[in-house]
């Protein structure tokens, strides 16, 4: 970019956030470069990622659960988890779903709600990228209302816990070696810790995808998968064992859409910058000005934002509203600066050779996915309104 100001340089962020988050963050720029962006426009194309090798490597980058205290995991500041997220999804929100889904959903509910000797199974293992976690609480029926789910883990006699059902849409999930499994039972719903190589257990990955390509994405199959009574979260009941992974989720998509919102912009504003069009370059007409400009203070208010809600979060007073207007807030504008980036690039906007469509396309899922952006405005009306409109 050979503008004087990057957008976010406009909004003066970079003082906002400290030397070791900073350093952090160089860090995941510098892996994403070398290592990942090179490959992404053909993993996006064949919808096949090197899942094993990428996960080693993210975990000796120190990525994985990286937010987490003990066992393995860093305990970095939740800003520096943010701005980690950020450069994954720069790079494509494949990468960082396979690490959010990691750290966030499956390590953190073990790290929360696990038992010692599940922790001290998992944890270390997962943090290393030597074992892969997946998270299934969505099923074919039931995504937007989990409440609801019809898969059952039911007690025999001899105390061992018997599953049963079918969840969807499970990030990681062909090749995961550890499954966490939300269920019915008789007494609310709990968290199973499932081995994935259990009899009785499968996870067909689903295809022709059009978003999320370089992500993996599967179906759980559970058909009396038989585990021993130490499987159970144990200090997990009802659906706030699962909600509570979510929100952590959630919370880095706050950071991370507006990554992938800055790769689009930064492309366009180069792009604008080096192609002419009636004799002289397209950033130099007004109307492609007025674009970049609406789009420069979207993400630096969705950064603001960002980085407000990460000190909220150290501060330990992230309420889970307060997540909600974040992940509605920079999915939605990360989404419209990627399709409006798109018409900058003109012909070439729709290719893989530059990284913005495959961007919105990969958007579209993060918009649904961890609460869809309906479900988040519900909440905050419910905030705002003390009524819930959910059923
Ligand atoms: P539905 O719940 O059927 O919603 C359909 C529409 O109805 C949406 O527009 C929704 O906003 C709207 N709606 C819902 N409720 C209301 C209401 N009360 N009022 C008005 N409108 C409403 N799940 C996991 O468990 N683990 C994973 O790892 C995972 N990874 C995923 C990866 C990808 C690529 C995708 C696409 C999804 C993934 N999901 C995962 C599933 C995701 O969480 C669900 O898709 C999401 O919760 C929405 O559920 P649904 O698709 O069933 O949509």
């Amino acid at each position: 970019m050979s503008g004087t100001q990057t957008p976010l340089g406009l909004f003066g962020t970079e003082d906002l956030i400290g030397e070791d988050d900073r350093a952090i963050r160089d860090t995941v720029r510098a892996f994403t470069a070398d290592r990942i962006r090179p490959h992404l426009a053909d993993w996006f194309d064949s919808a096949s990622i090197p899942a094993r090798d990428l996960a080693r490597e993210l975990g000796k980058l120190g990525v994985l659960g990286m937010h987490l205290e003990g066992y393995g995991c860093a305990g970095t500041t939740a800003t520096a988890y943010g701005l980690a997220c950020m450069e994954l999804e720069a790079a494509d929100s494949g990468l960082r779903s396979l690490v959010s889904v990691q750290g966030s959903l499956a390590m953190f509910a073990i790290r929360r709600w696990g038992s010692e000797e599940q922790k001290q199974e998992w944890l270390p293992r997962m943090a290393a990228g030597e074992a892969i976690g997946c998270f299934g609480l969505t099923e074919p029926d039931f995504g937007s209302n989990p409440g609801d789910m019809r898969t059952y883990a039911r007690r025999d006699a001899g105390g061992d816990w018997v599953l049963n059902g079918t969840k969807m849409w499970i990030t990681n999930g062909s090749v995961a070696d550890v499954a966490v499994v939300w269920a019915q039972t008789d007494d609310k719903i709990r968290g199973f810790v499932v081995p994935t190589d259990t009899p009785g257990f499968s996870a067909p990955e689903i295809t022709k995808k059009l978003s999320l390509r370089a992500s993996v994405t599967s179906e759980l199959v559970l058909e009396d998968v038989r585990l021993p009574a130490s499987a159970m979260l144990p200090e997990a009941r009802g659906l706030s064992g699962p909600l509570s992974c979510l929100n952590e989720a959630r919370y880095g998509i706050v950071f991370g859409a507006l990554g992938a919102a800055r790769d689009c912009l930064e492309t366009a504003i180069a792009y604008s910058q080096e192609r002419d069009i009636f004799g002289k370059p397209l950033a130099s007409y007004q109307a492609t000005q007025l674009k970049l400009a609406d789009m420069s203070l979207e993400l630096g208010k969705g950064m603001l934002l960002a980085l407000h809600l990460g000190g909220l979060k150290d501060a330990g007073t992230l309420t889970s509203e307060q997540v909600s207007t974040g992940k509605l807030n920079n999915v939605r504008e990360a989404i419209a600066i990627a399709r409006e980036c798109r018409t900058i690039l003109g012909a070439n906007g729709i290719s893989l050779e530059y990284p913005v469509l495959r961007h919105a396309n990969n958007l579209e899922s993060v918009l649904t996915y961890e609460g869809t952006s309906e479900v988040h405005q519900l909440v905050i009306g419910q905030a705002v309104t003390g009524q819930s409109a959910f059923r």
